[in-house]
């Protein structure tokens, strides 16, 4: 057969399983559709089985039914892993790593499996190391906030917990009902208020982590300033489960806002939502704690799949601006200020206003919603670009006009406050065709800007091509030191982050 025909076979098989997985809802394999090739790791025995059930106990030792496991939430990935370990223990998990490393045999960490880059799940039959037995909060301090929990720990259960002691835990997002603690650090997590409370280089006091040997390296502490040689917790904050397995996370969480108030906004044009964020920022201050945009066809998206409607009329952009402080009407007064100043000059349309908890869930799920509303089309290309706010939403037009018909639309939302734009492109099915006019070029177009190709949910499988687009050759060079200094044998999630 000539390399042609090969070619055109390949092609006809890639489309086919396209086809049959886009109709099941099970994606293609990972391996198969990027066209991987298996690092030369061990294979799998019955004596490998029998070590793993002796460690955690065979109930905890999962062979069957490992397809939510081995998908991820987006659907955009698959693996092909066999079997699930789910320690209970930091010794349970150094044990399984230092077998692991011994015997070559390659490791996926998994949290709550709603990562958006395919770091989460296995490329080819990596045993997934699930950290959901590990969910205990062993301390919130109530008079300095500190909290210390396993990495297991549900975000919206730290969160409950933190409540009831007046705090709140300083991170906030659409998948908090299922994403861990140690996902988010792994990942540096964003959010919803960034703005407010900065990221988790900020507010994670100490970790503890198993190394690929099994060694544990504990760092955790209580303070937030410790000046005692290299900080090594931020090496594995954002490490997507690539240098070490975070076990145990020591956060400061903030004192919960005595009264919140959120706006939402409609805009004429994207000039309209700049200036409303700068004017926010002045006339809002300190007490301004998220600063979103939504585009008209995201919210669209929102309405077509969910039986969702605005509070306002349509506009092309909307706007949530939420303050948080300690004053209700002094709050209150200060953010009427701010629409009635917005509307004098005709950049804010219209608006409302909601102080009541129940009334601001209604319209915080009209952004909440949105990626998932957006995936119901069929297939989407999520993106998640740092870009300076003046290019902010160009790329949305620049994209849409460029995949046609491709797409059945093309959308923006996002963290304004941050300069984190969410670049989505929905489609009925995933094509090679479409994903080949959107990569590279939105990574080139972002290099352009000097943006960042990812603003926080990291590299993992899918963007590790084009990690160059955002470091620089020698930074990249140096990343691979780390890795081959913390886990020589390449076991702890390869095929991510780095090529
Ligand atoms: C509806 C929705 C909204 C979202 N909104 C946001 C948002 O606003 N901002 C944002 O940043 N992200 C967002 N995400 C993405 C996702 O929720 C975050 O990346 C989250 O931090 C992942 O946590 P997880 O526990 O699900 O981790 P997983 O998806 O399980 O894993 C993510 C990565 O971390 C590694 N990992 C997990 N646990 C550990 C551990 N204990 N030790 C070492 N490595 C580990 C995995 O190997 C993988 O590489 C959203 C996702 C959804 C579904």
């Amino acid at each position: 057969m000539s390399l042609r025909s090969v070619a055109k076979l390949q092609t006809w098989v890639v489309r086919f399983l396209a086809r049959t997985y886009s109709n099941t809802g099970i994606p293609e394999l990972t391996q198969a559709r990027h066209n991987v090739k298996r690092n030369p790791f061990a294979d799998l025995e019955d004596r490998d089985i029998a070590f793993f059930e002796s460690t955690v106990g065979s109930r905890y030792v999962v062979q069957e039914d490992l397809q939510t496991y081995n998908i991820d939430f987006w659907r955009a990935v698959r693996g092909n892993s066999k079997l699930v370990l789910k320690p209970g223990t930091t010794q349970e998990v150094s044990a399984i790593l230092r077998y692991c490393n011994e015997r070559k045999l390659a490791v996926c960490p998994q949290g709550g499996n709603t990562g958006v880059v395919g770091g989460s799940v296995p490329v080819f039959d990596e045993i997934i190391l699930s950290m959901a037995r590990l969910d205990k909060i062993l301390k919130i301090d109530e008079i300095t906030g500190i909290a210390a929990c396993e990495a297991g720990c549900i975000l919206e259960n730290l969160d409950r917990k933190a409540r009831e002691l007046d705090f709140v835990v300083p991170l906030d997002l659409g998948a908090k009902a299922s994403c861990h603690i140690g996902g988010n650090v792994s990942t540096n997590a964003g959010g919803l208020r960034v703005v407010r409370y900065g990221n988790l280089h900020g507010s994670v006091l100490g970790l503890e982590v198993v190394l690929a040997n099994g060694e544990v390296l504990d760092l955790m502490s209580d303070f937030k300033k410790d000046n005692t040689g290299y900080h090594l917790k931020h090496l594995f904050i954002g490490a997507e489960g690539t240098l070490g397995v975070i076990t145990k996370v020591s956060l400061l969480c903030a004192p919960q806002p005595q009264a919140q108030h959120l706006a939402f906004l409609g805009l004429p044009n994207f000039d309209a939502v700049l200036r409303t964020f700068s004017s926010a920022k002045r006339h809002l201050g300190e007490i301004l704690s998220a600063c979103e945009m939504i585009d008209a066809p995201t919210l669209q998206a929102n309405f077509d799949h969910f039986e969702l409607n605005t509070p306002i009329g349509s506009f092309p952009f909307y706007m949530l601006l939420e303050t948080s402080g300690s004053n209700g009407s002094h709050d209150l007064e200060k953010i009427n200020r701010f629409v009635e100043f917005g509307m004098g000059k005709g950049e804010i349309i219209d608006g409302t206003i909601a102080s009541e908890a129940r009334k601001m869930q209604k319209i915080w799920k009209l952004r909440e919603i949105a990626p998932i509303a957006l995936g119901k089309d069929g297939y989407c290309f999520y993106y998640d670009l740092s870009l300076p706010l003046r290019e902010f939403y160009s790329i949305v037009d620049v994209l849409r006009e460029r995949v046609g018909p491709l797409a059945t639309r093309v959308t923006g939302f996002g963290h304004l406050g941050d300069s984190n734009l969410h670049l989505n492109v929905c489609c009925t099915e995933y094509t090679q065709e479409l994903y080949h006019k959107i990569e590279p070029f939105i990574y080139e177009y972002t290099h352009k800007l000097r943006g960042s190709i990812s603003a926080e949910h990291g590299i993992g499988f899918l963007k590790k091509n084009y990690l160059r687009y955002s470091k620089a050759s020698e930074a990249i060079a140096m990343m691979r030191d780390v890795k081959k200094l913390l886990d020589p044998n390449g076991i702890l999630n390869p095929y991510k982050v780095l090529n």
